[in-house]
């Protein structure tokens, strides 16, 4: 794997590190007869970049691209990858609907008035695709699922499962029980498509979906657009979703509140308060606050 831009999480899982234009995490699963993708690219660029990396690689032929959730970032690349493709029937019927979008900059714009786009999205693709006005093919999916399905690779296999949350409800969630990984999706993000244009985090929602993914007997987490964590540090980084969303709910706190009592947390643990970390916590605080509207 010299020079290669894949990175190693274990001896059969590799992927390309998320990055600009919210680009995720591209996973490969390596089974001894099948490979399985993991999100297709947020453009053709994107999952070509990827196949090319793992074409310099001796695996297993790759069979199957599967998609965590509908968002454009995890699938406008789709239409470069000629495997079969599997997701939750939400997704695929969500995918349906963007078919009939049309994606030059005044059609993007024009949802993002009426509230039903965000300026993110807007964004990000402008800078993904830059010419304004961009034609995307949305891929199509060939096998969909209700609650979870099992994928045999050969000496592996994975469990696909919707597990919703706040992000998406179609979120699903790729579990590989042989080599301990879970890889999340965005599932433990905030809502990023209320009519209003917050962000928002409900307990009611994320807490039980922190128990759940807790519950798979891993020691590697994988969010898209993050760092691999073992399993102490993902427990470690739920703690404070759960504190946070405590203090908000339970406690009734306010923002300035919680953002001291957090920051006190912080001096006893010797952490360093920069402004990546105010700018952390702020943002989950203000997101479960949305969440009580
Ligand atoms: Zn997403």
């Amino acid at each position: 794997m010299n020079q290669s831009k894949l990175k190693e999480l274990t001896s059969k899982i590799y992927y390309l590190p998320f990055g600009e234009n919210y680009r995720p995490n591209l996973v490969a699963i390596v089974g001894a007869q099948i490979t399985l993708l993991v999100d297709a690219g947020n453009s053709p660029k994107h999952a070509k970049l990827f196949l090319e990396e793992l074409s310099k690689c001796d695996i297993a032929p790759i069979k199957y691209v599967a998609l965590t959730h509908w968002h454009w970032d995890h699938h406008f690349g789709l239409a470069a990858m000629n495997f079969t493709s599997i997701a939750h029937f939400k997704t695929k019927e969500k995918m349906v609907e963007l078919s009939h979008f049309s994606w030059d900059d005044e059609s993007i714009q024009k949802r993002v008035e009426e509230g039903t786009e965000n300026i993110f999205v807007r964004d990000g693709i402008k800078q993904e695709f830059p010419e304004a006005n961009r034609t995307i093919q949305i891929g199509t999916i060939d096998i969909s699922f209700t609650e979870k399905l099992e994928i045999q690779l050969g000496d592996l296999f994975c469990i696909i499962e919707n597990v919703g949350g706040d992000h998406s409800s179609d979120s699903s969630i790729i579990f590989v029980p042989e080599e301990k990984v879970v890889l999340t999706g965005d599932c433990l993000s905030p809502n990023p498509y209320r009519k209003d244009g917050k962000i928002e985090y409900r307990t009611e929602k994320l807490f039980p979906l922190i128990d759940k993914l807790k519950s798979y007997n891993a020691e590697y987490y994988v969010n898209s657009h993050g760092l691999p964590m073992t399993r102490t540090t993902f427990e470690k980084w739920c703690q404070e979703f759960i504190l946070i969303g405590s203090l908000v709910e339970k406690q009734n706190k306010q923002f300035e509140e919680i953002l001291s009592e957090l920051k006190n947390k912080a001096h006893k643990e010797n952490k360093a308060i920069d402004d990546s970390w105010l700018e952390e916590k702020s943002f989950i605080i203000q997101a479960f606050l949305n969440g009580l509207d």
